[in-house]
């Protein structure tokens, strides 16, 4: 368990670094007036998660994974799937839990207003990626450690996801403009940045799609997969409407932001 965590912080820090360079190599060039200002708080957050995590299932979804394997739990094992096939079995079954989990969290509203948090970062860069409400990081792991028990999921595919997921979040959210024939080639396989920012649009029917985190299939298989915002990539506004100025990004506001009631529409959009 030890090197599972030092296998899951060491590939953290190293694509985080690589995505933090590539954003200065490839960067978009849009105007981002927050900046690193959202910085502290984007990483502050998952340090919370995880402290959390540590105290309510210091196993994890990996540990989950060992318990259930010692008992013989769940369906590959009922099937006597070989090692080989339950192993990429499990990561695909997970990453479509991940898609369903994301959908579910945007329709019902007491689930949007955890998840909105993550939404209203109103610019978009790696660290985006990692902000996800504590209340919301909990909850996922409850969904996961069901989805692995019921599966059965071998620990080295749940290891694998964990990992996958941590890198592809920093990579679909990361501020770096892919050259169009690379992308449209790319966005086949993986989630990438052009997707994903499409779904941080403010406007409903777009973030409304492209659910996504990993894989892109599942988009194209349930009819959410949106090609690019209305207003261009360029020109998308980024955010929640009423949750962009500076001050309601500060650490204290964003863990509250769920208990918060909407501001009213003609709230300022931009100031300190
Ligand atoms: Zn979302």
């Amino acid at each position: 368990m030890a090197a599972e965590a030092a296998i899951r912080l060491g590939v953290f820090l190293g694509v985080l670094a690589a995505m933090v360079l590539a954003e200065r190599i490839w960067a978009r060039g849009l105007a981002m007036p927050l900046g690193w200002r959202r910085w502290p708080a984007n990483l502050a957050l998952p340090l919370i998660g995880s402290v959390l995590l540590r105290l309510v299932a210091p196993a994890g979804a990996v540990g989950v994974a060992v318990w259930a394997e010692a008992r013989g739990l769940g369906l590959l094992p009922a099937l006597g799937a070989p090692f080989w096939l339950a192993v990429p079995l499990a990561v695909l079954v997970l990453d479509l839990s991940i898609y369903w989990q994301h959908r579910v969290f945007h329709h019902v509203p007491v689930l949007w207003r955890l998840h909105r948090m993550h939404h209203a970062d109103p610019e978009l860069d790696a660290t985006t990626g990692l902000r996800f409400h504590p209340v919301e990081i909990l909850l996922s792991l409850g969904i996961k450690a069901t989805v692995v028990t019921a599966l059965g999921a071998p620990p080295l595919a749940v290891l694998a996801f964990e990992v996958l997921l941590n890198a592809t979040s920093l990579f679909n959210h990361a501020d770096i403009r892919i050259p169009v024939g690379a992308e449209r080639w790319l966005r086949r396989l993986v989630v990438t940045p052009d997707m994903h920012r499409t779904h941080h649009s403010e406007v409903q029917a777009e973030t409304d799609g492209c659910f996504g985190f990993c894989l892109p299939w599942w988009d194209h298989l349930f009819g959410s997969y949106r090609a690019t915002p209305a207003a261009g990539l360029d020109d998308a506004v980024i955010g929640v409407p009423g949750w962009r100025i500076a001050r309601q990004q500060r650490l204290d506001r964003l863990l509250l932001q769920p208990f918060a009631s909407t501001p009213p529409v003609d709230f300022p959009q931009r100031g300190p």
